[in-house]
């Protein structure tokens, strides 16, 4: 497998059984304890200075203050397979946990973008055969090889940012055999990458065209087709739904919940990015997250405060749209909401990989302070993917997933902007300088 890929063989070929110690840490984040991360505790990153993270066999071992991980066992009975990385003056948080991509597509999105820069708006660019419609063509003809190629890509641009899991989305197959092999390609990418991916079956992302005027139709394949052989296939853990205008509405989300649920599989949705949907007739499906919530209806955020299910803001797309509004953060996270942050990285709305630009944008677009930033770009982000037990906090026994940043102080990581200063993560206990590229 390494030789098909001229990238891996830059990467260590040390197996995740050596230990690996991060030591002299400046700051440590461990966004450890209750999660998700809510009101008041959102506002605490769980900050250790003199810190040291001891992995072993892909799992954390330690980690705290150095003095105390000194002390570790493993640290004496294998000191010569030990690999160390120095990590002085810098700090050292859980790999971000990208819980909303688009991943799988076969171009970007060039005329939608000089359209939008004319004036012309997300439905209008849709209506002239622009938009999530106009990708669908591309996936079709790819083959699952060449999806997967590009998937790698960009999960390799993430890592470089500090992303070590990533939830990807099928999305622009539009029939059951694109959108299964839409999934193949991300089970492919996740085989090469040595992050975790999270796979999501979006069928229902838009009617397709020769849907059109058939949306029940269209429909039934999602329901009668995808889920099943999706389910079957173990090919996706999620069922996603864009629920808004233009695409599916609530009723439909509902019965596509009860098809997933039938199925073993978890449910999510996009909804309120264009316009207000109520949100409590799919409260009962337990959704693991809704995603934008741009236009929430006030009444339900007390519904959504005392529930598990996560609050995913996508920021990049309001500015990727030059949008002046932006997801309401402070609104969510003050009633007790847990937030979390992703990329929505797509070919139409959000072209970005960057977790450490969508912190950035939350800090000073929606009000969130870097400690809040954080908890939803890692601990809470696992909480939407149904790994907070896991991923996303830096404590003894979950998973060792590490991203190094190149600053002093951790309210840096979103202070420059458009920067590069993630200088390597840590994914299942191995390290991976610049995120492998
Ligand atoms: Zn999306």
């Amino acid at each position: 497998m390494a030789e098909a890929m001229p990238l891996r063989r830059s990467l260590p070929t040390k197996p995740a059984s050596h230990p690996l110690l991060l030591a002299n840490i400046g700051q440590l984040l461990t966004l450890r304890g209750k999660a998700p991360r809510r009101v008041p505790e959102m506002k605490d990153p769980g900050l250790v200075e003199d810190a040291a993270v001891l992995s072993v066999d892909g799992k954390i071992a330690a980690a705290g203050k150095w003095k105390e991980v000194a002390k570790h066992p493993a640290l004496k009975a294998q000191r010569k397979k030990l690999e160390e990385i120095d990590c002085r003056g810098k700090v050292v948080l859980p790999g971000f946990v990208d819980s909303h991509t688009h991943l799988v597509f076969a171009a970007p999105r060039l005329v939608d973008f000089e359209k939008r820069i004319t004036g012309a708006s997300y439905e209008e660019i849709a209506a002239a055969g622009g938009g999530i419609r106009s990708s669908v063509e591309g996936v079709r003809k790819a083959n699952v090889k060449a999806l997967a190629e590009r998937a790698l890509a960009a999960l390799r641009e993430m890592a470089a940012q500090g992303t070590t899991t990533v939830e990807a989305k099928s999305g622009y197959g539009l029939e059951a055999a694109a959108e299964l092999k839409s999934l193949e390609a991300i089970a492919e990418a996740a085989k090469r990458w040595p992050g975790t991916m999270v796979p999501t079956l979006l069928g229902a992302h838009v009617v397709p065209r020769e849907f059109l005027g058939k949306p029940e139709k269209y429909l039934r394949e999602v329901t009668e087709k995808m889920i099943p052989q999706a389910a079957q296939r173990k090919l996706a853990r999620f069922v996603d739904v864009y629920c808004d205008r233009g695409a599916f509405g609530l009723e439909d989300a509902v019965r596509l919940f009860e098809a997933a649920t039938r199925h073993g599989l978890g449910v999510r949705a996009h909804v309120c990015q264009l316009t207000s949907t109520e949100l409590w007739p799919l409260l009962r499906f337990q959704p693991a997250s809704f995603d934008h919530l741009d236009h929430v209806v006030d009444e339900d955020i007390p519904q959504l405060a005392r529930r598990g299910t996560v609050a995913t803001l996508l920021p990049g797309a309001n500015y990727f749209l030059g949008l002046e509004q932006y997801p309401p953060a402070r609104k969510l996270i003050d009633a007790g909401v847990a937030v979390a942050l992703a990329t929505d990285y797509n070919p139409g709305t959000s072209p970005t990989p960057s977790m450490p630009f969508v912190l950035s944008l939350a800090c000073t677009h929606m009000k969130m302070t870097p400690a809040e930033a954080i908890a939803a770009a890692t601990i809470n982000g696992a909480c939407a993917l149904g790994l907070g037990a896991s991923k996303g906090s830096v404590e003894a026994g979950k998973d060792a997933d590490l991203a190094v940043f190149e600053v002093e102080d951790y309210r840096e990581v979103p202070y420059w902007f458009a920067a590069q200063r993630c200088q390597g993560v840590v994914m299942g206990g191995r390290y991976f300088p610049g995120g492998g590229r």
